[in-house]
């Protein structure tokens, strides 16, 4: 069976605290959440008659700074994955020194079968079901997966509708007519982007020519394989819920990406029309493929310990949010896989959204070309601190992340004394 997400991040972060020799009671604090919130929500379908969903908002920590954290929609989404995603949130923000702690939200639904409208109602209600525990200076929200801009501007108008005026820093990823900040769409994937081309040039490997699979073809997978191809990176193959695509020559990353965005849904690539020497291959069959970098960038616990010796890429950058469960990682390592790290790889999102934050409440806004230089230098600046931790105490890249970020967090619980 596969490992818990969340009993695969309380390993790792119980490995980690033993080589630091985190003090007990903080290990105790960061192994359990703030705040968990289940929410039951109820909306009135199209075709009549009552719904109702399951929602939750979880805080982790609050030590660092306002907890801050996406709201997933899936209809496998739960309150272990959410505690789980909110403990890495945590983590991610100490990492790269954004001043946030961690949270995560998520609905169980599968919003494939909601109308615009059902969506609306269900987002705007759960932003209300929520409300007592979120708030600017308390805790911030933006999307992930299958939520959007879109998204974000219901929860913005909801909380705003509930306090009597416009609160634009309850979100971040907005559209940008809304308070939005230029790039943050992009960020995440950008990010995924300049950590890998950071990972090669430290094993001395220019980019150009290097094969990649990217598992998970939406806002942060499609994102990294255009920006990567524009590097010189051979994207060879692509995945989404429906399966992938492979081309041993590289594909066309921007044809496949006019393809899924064109139309107003999300067109699945099991209906893409081949190109000359594409391919159809199972998700199983990409994250196998004999390359030099795998993407995974879809959902948690896709690499585990029944696949995990079957990963033939030299190198694994994550751009989702724990693609590899904690045995696997073990496997990986013995088998000198490289891995970036999810709380460094994917931590462009939260570095723009803090951009966003700090914009917002300054009410002057940046252009896109110092949004990309300032979010480059923090991630470089991240990487860097991880990679001198990685060779310095001859640990995994993921052990180094997880030693800065928790001494980070362990730094202000001290600083700040345990309330009252
Ligand atoms: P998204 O909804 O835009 O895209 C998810 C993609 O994964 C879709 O293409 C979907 O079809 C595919 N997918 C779903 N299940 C799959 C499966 N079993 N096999 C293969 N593909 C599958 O979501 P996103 O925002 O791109 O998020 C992807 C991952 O990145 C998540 O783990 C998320 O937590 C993480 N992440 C997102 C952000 C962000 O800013 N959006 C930031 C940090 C981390």
């Amino acid at each position: 069976m596969i490992e818990s997400f969340y009993e695969s991040v309380l390993a790792q972060i119980n490995e980690t605290a033993e080589i630091i020799g985190l003090d007990p009671g903080i290990l105790k604090m960061i192994r359990q959440p703030e705040r968990e919130l289940t929410v039951a929500i109820p909306i009135e379908r199209d075709k009549g008659g009552i719904e109702v969903f399951t929602g939750f908002r979880v805080q982790h920590s609050s030590a660092r700074g306002p907890c801050k954290g996406g709201i997933r929609y899936h209809p496998s989404t739960n309150l272990d994955e959410v505690k789980a995603l909110a403990t890495l949130m945590s983590l991610k923000c100490a990492v790269s020194n954004v001043p946030y702690g961690g949270a995560k939200g998520g609905i169980q639904c599968d919003p494939s079968v909601l109308s615009a409208k059902e969506l609306m109602h269900l987002t705007k209600r759960y932003a209300s079901m929520i409300l007592p525990i979120i708030g600017p200076r308390r805790d911030i929200s933006a999307p992930d997966v299958n939520t959007n801009e879109m998204t974000m501007g219901w929860i913005m108008d909801a909380v705003s509708m509930h306090e009597g005026e416009t609160i634009l820093d309850i979100v971040t990823g907005k559209p940008i007519e809304l308070g939005g900040s230029l790039g943050r769409k992009e960020a995440t994937g950008r990010g995924v982007m300049i950590n890998t081309v950071e990972i090669l040039r430290r094993f001395k490997k220019n980019s150009k020519n290097v094969s990649i699979a990217v598992q998970g073809f939406g806002n942060v997978g499609s994102v990294a394989s255009k920006l990567l191809a524009e590097q010189g990176c051979k994207i060879v193959a692509v995945s989404d819920v429906s399966g992938g695509i492979y081309n041993s020559r590289g594909l066309d990353i921007p044809k496949l990406i006019e393809y899924a965005y064109s139309e107003n849904r999300i067109q699945l690539l099991k209906d893409y029309d081949l190109k000359k020497n594409d391919e159809f291959i199972s998700n199983e069959k990409l994250l196998e493929l004999d390359i030099d970098v795998l993407i995974p960038a879809a959902l948690e616990n896709q690499i585990h310990s029944n696949n995990a010796d079957k990963i033939n890429a030299d190198l694994i950058v994550e751009g989702a949010n724990g693609p590899i469960t904690k045995k696997a990682d073990k496997i990986l390592d013995e088998n000198k896989v490289i891995v970036v790290p999810d709380i460094l790889a994917n931590s462009g999102g939260v570095i723009v959204s803090y951009f966003e934050w700090v914009q917002g409440i300054q009410s002057f806004f940046w252009d896109l070309k110092e949004i990309n230089e300032n979010l480059k230098k923090i991630m470089l600046k991240s990487f860097n601190e991880v990679w001198d931790t990685y060779k310095k105490e001859k640990i995994r890249l993921r052990c180094a992340a997880f030693n800065i970020s928790l001494k980070k967090i362990a730094r202000a619980v001290e600083l700040r004394g345990i309330f009252p």
